[in-house]
């Protein structure tokens, strides 16, 4: 069978047996791509290299587009970029890890350069920014990707009447964002309160370049519940956030 070469960024593993692993590598061209890295957990495997947001350049055997249930089986693999440097502080990691399960979550089979685009600039400058980031960085980058996987966060229109905000807001995960009080659905009659200008923060950081963001202020709980109602569970990485 073929080999080809895969570039692209991984953002999930998944242990197997003994000493595999199947690692998610999101790649520009291709979308979401699940690779079978045979014995990668043995110490000395090359596959070992495989680790959460690292750049790689990955040989695999398999067929393209034949679902995302097909498996690729990884042939070799190349660092492109080890981001050693977001390794080191857990104000980084924390961020880094939440953006690869996201837009792991989020992607699909079908190419979204949108997507890779705006978490390979986030892992950027994870990796390479001289400050930790605010948490304005995480809130403008989930409300990015959230968008970009096509669940855009309702932030500056409700979404039962249309009209902006007004106090009272409140948000609703289920609902997708920000309602009027008065406009909840009725399931969701407990939401919490949500300020104007917290809303308008996040409205502005979803428009603002990933740089830009990195010393915002913001409110990041609402935007991981969003990201979790979608999903259905909870981050795994969200523990990493302290
Ligand atoms: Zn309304």
């Amino acid at each position: 069978m073929e080999t080809r070469t895969l570039d692209g960024i991984v953002v999930g593993r998944q242990d197997q047996g003994e000493e595999d692993r199947i690692v998610r590598v999101l790649t520009a061209e291709e979308g979401l791509v699940s690779v079978w890295a045979s014995r990668a957990r043995r110490a000395r495997s090359p596959f070992a290299v495989l680790d959460l947001a690292v750049r790689v350049r990955l040989t695999v055997r398999g067929a393209p587009g034949k679902g995302a249930g097909d498996l690729h089986n990884a042939v070799s693999v190349e660092v492109v970029e080890a981001r050693v440097g977001l390794r080191t502080r857990l104000e980084r990691l924390g961020p880094a890890a939440v953006a690869c399960e996201t837009a792991g979550a989020l992607a699909t089979t079908v190419p979204d350069p949108r997507l890779f685009g705006c978490l390979e600039t986030a892992l950027i400058l994870l990796d390479q920014h001289d400050d930790d980031p605010a948490p304005g960085f995480l809130a403008a980058l989930l409300t990015k990707l959230l968008t970009f996987g096509g669940v855009a966060p309702a932030l500056d229109r409700c979404p039962h009447c249309g009209l902006p905000p007004s106090t009272p807001m409140a948000w609703s995960e289920v609902g997708g964002g920000a309602f009027h009080v008065h406009c909840l659905p009725p399931d969701a009659a407990g939401a919490a309160r949500v300020d104007l200008a917290d809303l308008a923060q996040l409205a502005r950081l979803r428009r603002l370049p990933m740089l830009d963001a990195w010393a915002e202020p913001a409110i990041v709980g609402p935007m991981l519940s969003l990201v979790e109602a979608h999903l259905g569970h909870a981050l795994r990485a969200r523990a990493w956030l302290g």
